[in-house]
C-alpha cells in the first residue's frame, strides 16, 4: 500500500523526482532541489543554505566522528566565508584617539 504519491517532488533543477527524506534541500527561492543539482551549481548564495544544512545536521547527528567531520566542513565554508567577507570589506577608517 503507497500513499506517497502526493508527496511526490520534483527537483527544481533537474525535474528529477527527489526523496524527501534525503539529499534533499531547498534552495534560497524555497524550491525542493538535490542536494548534488544544489552543490553543482555553487553559486555564493548556496553557501549559506549548505551552513545552514550541515548546522542543522551536526545537531541532529549523534555520531562522534561524522560530527567532528560536519564540524570540519562547517569550518571550511565559513573560513572560505571569512576570507571573502574580508576581502569586500571596507578599509576601515583610523579612530582617532582621545
Ligand atoms: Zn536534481
Amino acid at each position: 500500500m503507497s500513499d506517497q504519491t502526493f508527496l511526490r517532488v520534483l527537483c527544481h533543477k533537474c525535474h528529477k523526482p527527489v526523496s524527501l527524506k534525503s539529499g534533499t534541500v531547498a534552495d534560497e527561492n524555497g524550491e525542493t532541489i538535490h542536494e548534488q543539482c544544489y552543490v553543482n551549481e555553487s553559486e555564493p548564495l548556496s553557501e549559506n543554505a549548505r551552513l545552514i544544512e550541515l548546522y542543522a545536521l551536526t545537531a541532529e547527528e549523534q555520531d562522534p566522528k561524522k560530527l567532528v567531520d560536519l564540524v570540519q566542513q562547517m569550518n571550511q565554508l565559513l573560513s572560505v566565508k571569512e576570507e571573502r567577507v574580508k576581502a569586500s570589506m571596507p578599509i576601515p577608517l583610523p579612530t582617532a584617539k582621545g
